[in-house]
């Protein structure tokens, strides 16, 4: 069978990638999206998207993500789920290879995102979906009027904490630091809020319990004192929620693409130094890493794969 060369793959169907994607369909390529596991990427761990001009009053992630999914899908676009684990990128046929197949295509536009970056404590990883979560709107439900505490300072962690003051008894916000990192409109909220409590210059530094988290050590990194905190004996246990940023999903690309600080160095219309290679989103190196600069950066990356299938350059080179 002859093989399928596509005009342009895009990896990773978060906002970057789903824009991407109704731009190539809009311009009539012949497009597939690989996705890993499910469309959307952060946004739908996200509970509320407050700042993504036009998006509804209380929207969700996964609500404004099901838009850009339909969306994309009508304009043509065609998806697998698959996890690629190789790349070749270098000739004018990209080659990736997949879990379940292999894809080739003219181009490729890299979209595939970020993952939450672990708390780095001590027994982290046995209690994952025991106690530890880096989602607050897949597990704020279990936490329901129990302790629930969230490491970090960002605008993450400060926006997912005011969300899960509808759960929990209490919220306890613990950073490194003694001051939030997150713009000051998300801490004037978080600061009038009654329900959130913070745990200033702290660090938690291990997790234990007999299948679930039972018991939590905190460290003052000023002092070196440490606490231990103990589940409410009615409750038997706490939630431990982490967002203390996310970590570039490069590893595939790293012997073929220049990365810096584990991110993909592009130019401002996404080329990285590959013809016919295009970064966009979270992995891209940049300086705000939002909703709507990876739509804009996904929206650019397609029209740039447009013209380099085309044969013609949209950037006045001069
Ligand atoms: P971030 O801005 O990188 O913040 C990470 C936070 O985690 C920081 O407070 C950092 O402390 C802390 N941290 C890092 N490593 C740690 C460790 N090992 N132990 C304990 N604490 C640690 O990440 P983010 O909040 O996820 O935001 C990522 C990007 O998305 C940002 O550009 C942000 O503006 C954007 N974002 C925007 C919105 C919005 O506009 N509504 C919402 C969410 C995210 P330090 O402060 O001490 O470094």
């Amino acid at each position: 069978m002859q093989e399928k060369i596509y005009d342009v793959i895009i990896i990773g169907a978060g906002p970057a990638g789903l824009s991407a994607a109704i731009y190539t369909g809009r311009a009539r390529l012949d497009t597939l999206i690989i996705e890993k596991e499910k469309e959307g990427g952060q946004i739908v761990i996200t509970a509320e998207i407050d700042n993504y001009p036009g998006s509804l009053r209380n929207e969700s992630g996964p609500s404004l993500v099901a838009r850009m999914v339909a969306q994309a899908e009508r304009h043509g676009a065609k998806k697998v789920f698959d996890t690629i684990v190789e790349v070749d990128l270098k000739g004018d046929i990209k080659r990736l290879k997949g879990k379940k197949g292999e894809y080739a295509a003219h181009s490729v536009i890299i979209a595939a995102g970020a993952h939450p970056r672990p708390i780095g404590c001590t027994g982290e990883k046995d209690f994952i979906g025991k106690g530890i979560s880096y989602c607050a709107t897949c597990d704020a439900a279990f936490f329901e009027d129990m302790d629930i505490y969230v490491v970090g300072g960002g605008d993450t962690a400060v926006e997912e904490a005011l969300y899960l003051t509808k759960f929990g008894r209490q919220v306890t916000l613990i950073h490194r630091r003694d001051q939030l990192r997150a713009i000051k409109s998300i801490q004037d909220r978080a600061f009038a809020n009654d329900k959130l409590k913070f745990l200033w210059d702290t660090v938690v530094t291990e997790v234990r319990g007999d299948g679930i988290i039972e018991s939590m050590t905190v460290k003052n990194v000023k002092t070196g004192e440490e606490t231990v905190i103990d589940a409410d004996e009615e409750d038997g246990t706490f939630g431990v929620f982490g967002f203390v940023g996310f970590i570039p999903e490069t590893e595939i690309f790293k012997d073929q693409l220049n990365l810096r600080n584990g991110y993909i160095v592009t130019d401002d219309n996404m080329h990285t130094e590959i013809q016919g290679v295009f970064a966009a989103g979270d992995i891209r190196e940049k300086s705000l890493r939002q909703v709507i600069t990876a739509a804009a950066d996904g929206a650019i990356a397609a029209m740039e794969a447009n013209a380099y299938i085309e044969g013609y350059c949209l950037v006045n080179l001069g």
